[in-house]
């Protein structure tokens, strides 16, 4: 997964870029970077970590010029490489373009192919790079070429373009990944999430439609709608767990609906016995919020989460994920001993984390422990741009409630219904293949892997 954030016609265009980079932190931790353009060029500084490690003074005041875009990257196809860092810069007929992507194509293995038999040579290993290729092969106006590429393509993308007089923003016709557009006096903001806009104080103008190509130039927006039946399969799964809760993600708070998700779980759960309703920090806070809300079982934090520990999960290998997750998570002794908890999640993939939580919470003291999920069981990979790439490591693939129950090691486990995860994310018009297994797109580079459980 990633962030992106462009800003267009600013005194300040890097230092908010850089600004806005860190609202969008959580949604990759792996490489950060920005390109300005200044003087009929582009300008780029890019590099792996954090935006606190990639950037500093003097990074910034490297990137002079008045509009610039910005990316946070979480690969999920792609090695996590220096040379994978967006965005992406090159130059072409077309002149100097550079391209940030939050999404993931689900044919861009098909599409690279044809482009490397036609003499294309690739420097990355991202699905983005095939976008510039495609780019660099028509002629016409930079936005009648993307729109061309853009309908060769399958999956999620949010895009960034950026040329010497352009910033363009792209949304693909299902409207997978959030983006919004904002306003900052006379500049014009773009965003993966409204957290970025808060925080540099612009305000939101509206979200960029499913399908829909804004080109911002000279101080004016113009919108461009290519694609005749937009479709939209918004990703329920940035209210479930991916977005930050102050965002207004596809109309609505975050924080709200995960709130509700929790109230929603305790209406099915109604009759569970329990002393405290406990979260996993911080992502099951709002869920156990709406629990006791409801359930009038009172609230208590009684896992203490580590804020000098990065997302463990995030992290791509197995052995870092699990080291982690130790350093991240400590039971209160004092709360927990003799009592029966409902512990509250906002979801289980792997279930390696969880289990590790209900053990810790059983050593702690825990009497009982109720496991209450606000979305229902993740049964199939994300390949829209999630990390759940492999059926076969979701643990709701391929064992039982009752297994899970056992594994987890818990009195009753209980599952938020789809029904009432959409309801509470505003109804219709949302992807659920991680719930369902079927997908609003084809899967092409995809399809293989999954029939064999890869
Ligand atoms: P596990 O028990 O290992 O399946 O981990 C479950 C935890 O991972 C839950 O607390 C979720 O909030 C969190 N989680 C769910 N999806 C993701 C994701 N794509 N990236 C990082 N963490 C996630």
């Amino acid at each position: 997964m990633c962030g992106i954030f462009g800003i267009a016609d600013h005194a300040e265009a890097a230092d908010l870029a850089y600004l806005g980079l860190f609202a969008l932190q959580h949604r990759g931790q792996e490489s950060a970077g920005i390109v300005t353009s200044h003087e009929g060029g582009l300008l780029s500084h890019a590099g792996m970590g954090l935006v606190a490690e990639v950037f500093n003074r003097q990074a910034l005041a490297c990137l002079p010029g008045r509009t610039a875009v910005g990316h946070v990257r979480y690969s999920t196809t792609g090695a996590s490489h220096i040379k994978n860092a967006q965005p992406l810069t090159f130059n072409c007929s077309h002149g100097p373009v550079a391209i940030a992507h939050n999404g993931n194509l689900t044919n861009a293995l098909e599409v690279r192919g044809r482009l490397e038999r036609q003499g294309a040579i690739f420097q990355s290993s991202t699905d983005s790079e095939a976008i510039v290729h495609l780019l660099a092969r028509s002629s016409g106006s930079i936005e009648e070429v993307l729109v061309e590429a853009l309908k060769t393509l399958e999956g999620s993308y949010c895009l960034l373009l950026l040329t010497p007089g352009k910033l363009i923003a792209a949304r693909d016709p299902h409207g997978f990944r959030p983006l919004v557009l904002g306003r900052l006096n006379g500049s014009y903001v773009v965003a993966s999430e409204t957290t970025a806009l808060n925080l540099v104080k612009a305000e939101t103008v509206r979200e960029i439609e499913p399908g829909e190509v804004v080109v911002i130039s000279a101080g004016t927006v113009r919108s461009l709608k290519p694609f005749k039946t937009p479709e939209p399969a918004r990703c329920v799964f940035e209210h479930v767990y991916f977005a930050r809760p102050d965002s207004k993600v596809f109309g609505r708070n975050v924080q709200s609906v995960r709130r509700e998700l929790g109230r929603a779980l305790a209406r099915e759960m109604a009759g569970v016995e329990a002393d405290m309703v406990v979260p996993v920090p911080d992502s099951g806070v709002p869920a156990a919020l709406g629990f006791s809300d409801v359930s009038g079982i009172p609230f208590e934090m009684a896992l203490v989460r580590s804020h000098y520990v990065s997302r463990t999960f995030i992290r791509p290998t197995q052995e870092l994920r699990e080291v982690a997750a130790q350093l991240k998570l400590a039971p209160v002794p004092e709360a927990l001993s003799g009592r029966r908890i409902v512990l509250v999640d906002d979801s289980i993939v792997r279930g390696t984390t969880s289990r590790k939580i209900t053990r810790s919470l059983r050593d702690a003291g825990a009497k009982e422990i109720h496991m209450a999920i606000s979305s229902p069981p993740i049964t199939a990979p994300c390949y829209y741009g999630i990390d759940t790439p492999r059926a076969g490591e979701l643990i709701a693939n391929r064992r039982s409630l009752s297994e899970i129950k056992k594994y987890l090691d818990v009195d009753s486990i209980h599952y938020l219904s789809r029904e009432a995860m959409l309801a509470a994310a505003g109804g219709t018009g949302f992807c659920s293949a991680c719930f369902t297994g079927r997908y609003p797109t084809p899967t092409g580079d995809y399809e293989k892997a999954s029939r064999t459980g890869g």
